[in-house]
């Protein structure tokens, strides 16, 4: 592993340093310093003015090649930018779902007129996606999705249900999976489709989450014609797509990076309430301490393989589980710092860093489900990594 950076990469973040100080500090003054407003509100006028900036800087679709608007950046440069955005708490850019993995996999399976139709409002977010793949009865065991297709004419039909559809409720596309073969075995009758949201026959009914915020949906389909011309890929080879989709979701450095920045915090607030000496608590953030270490380390690991040209192995779960466990633990802390203060949300008077650590202690716990549940990680550490039965 070559923990050092070249003279072109240590150039490629002091132009982003000088880029992103001022832009961030005059977003600030404009629109406050929300650390939770994001992931509250992905769609907000704030989380879009920052996106806008970000695209007229000519900072979105860092991975994306030149030819579709991208900045075509090597692996460590997205590495770098990832770190310097999370370092100074910068709010991510709007349309993620669409960025990161929407616009690959068009890149990858889409036509030359669907690259065209699509890849430029997607990365200037004039039509934000969402991913349309879970559903009520098929989350885990995706592959086993019951949504249903029949063609008619130039047109397919579609009938059914998909379930904690995120930001569908601001979303003007979908990458939605469908069955299209039901005879055939259950991974290889499922297709990939490319769904305008304003088609008829979609109803959209928010899911209100514990914080009380409903940023995902469940989404109804009844009878709603797609023009075959949507089809993403091969017919009934939309398993391959979902698995390309789904391998940009999990891992990875922003994931290290979010850790890290919410471990920093709770350090930070312990200082804050006079409690860094308390021998227990002390215990606790130097427990946090480690685990974030061992994740960076797991991290550029799978960097450095990465970086080889190896394919991504079973690190990825171990990765997402450390992460989601730490941070979940991160949380706990910072309600024990504060004990019944830590209850106290956003407005309430004598609420600490304005109910962050409320939002946060409910918050933190989607990341044992989100992108694949702390359990399927196990089976897969176990199966792939450790080899033991099925
Ligand atoms: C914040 C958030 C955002 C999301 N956004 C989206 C989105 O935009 N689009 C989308 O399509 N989906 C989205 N999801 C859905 C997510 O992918 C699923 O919730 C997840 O895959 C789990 O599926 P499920 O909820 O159906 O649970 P199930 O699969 O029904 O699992 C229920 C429980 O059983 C356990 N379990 C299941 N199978 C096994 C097994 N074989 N071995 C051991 N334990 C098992 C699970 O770990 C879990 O605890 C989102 C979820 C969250 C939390």
């Amino acid at each position: 592993m070559d923990f050092a950076y070249t003279p072109e990469e240590k150039a490629f973040r002091q132009e982003l340093r000088v880029w992103l100080d001022p832009n961030l500090r005059d977003h600030r003054a404009q629109w406050g310093k929300d650390e939770d407003e994001f992931v509250q509100h992905p769609s907000s006028a704030a989380s879009l003015a920052w996106h806008k900036r970000m695209y007229e800087g000519g900072w979105v679709g860092l991975h994306w090649p030149k030819e579709y608007g991208g900045r075509g950046a090597t692996l460590m440069q997205q590495v770098i930018f990832t770190e310097e955005c999370m370092r100074l708490g910068a709010p991510p850019e709007v349309n993620g779902m669409g960025i990161n993995m929407v616009g690959p996999m068009l890149m990858h399976y889409g036509t030359e007129e669907q690259r065209r139709r699509y890849l430029a409002n997607i990365l200037s977010a004039d039509e934000i996606w969402c991913q349309g793949f879970s559903e009520p009865g098929s989350g885990s065991d995706l592959a086993s999705l019951s949504t249903r297709v029949v063609e008619d004419g130039d047109d397919f039909v579609v009938t059914g249900s998909k379930i904690w559809t995120s930001n569908a409720h601001n979303a003007q596309w979908c990458l939605l999976l469908v069955r299209t073969d039901v005879q055939a075995p259950k991974h290889k009758g499922i297709s990939c489709l490319l769904l305008d949201m304003q088609s008829p026959g979609i109803s959209i009914r928010p899911l209100v989450q514990m914080t009380g915020d409903a940023e995902f949906n469940q989404v109804f389909f009844d009878q709603v014609r797609i023009p075959k011309t949507q089809l993403l890929g091969k017919l009934n080879e939309g398993w391959r797509v979902a698995i390309s989709t789904l391998s940009h979701e999990r891992g990875g450095i922003r994931q290290f990076m979010r850790l890290h920045r919410m471990v920093h915090m709770v350090e930070d607030l312990a200082r804050q309430q006079g409690k860094s000496r308390d021998p227990i608590l002390r215990q606790h953030l130097a427990q946090l301490h480690i685990d974030t270490e061992i994740l960076r380390l797991t991290t550029l690991r799978a960097l450095t393989k990465q970086l080889r040209g190896e394919p991504p192995g079973p690190e990825g779960s171990v990765q997402k589980l450390g992460f989601a466990h730490t941070y979940m633990r991160a949380a706990q802390v910072a309600d024990s710092i504060l004990g019944p203060y830590s209850q106290l949300w956003k407005g309430a008077p004598h609420a600490v860093d304005d109910g962050h650590w409320a939002f946060q202690s409910l918050f933190s716990r989607r990341y044992g489900i989100a992108g694949g549940t702390n359990e399927i990680q196990k089976n897969i550490i176990g199966e792939r990594q450790l080899g033991l039965p099925k």
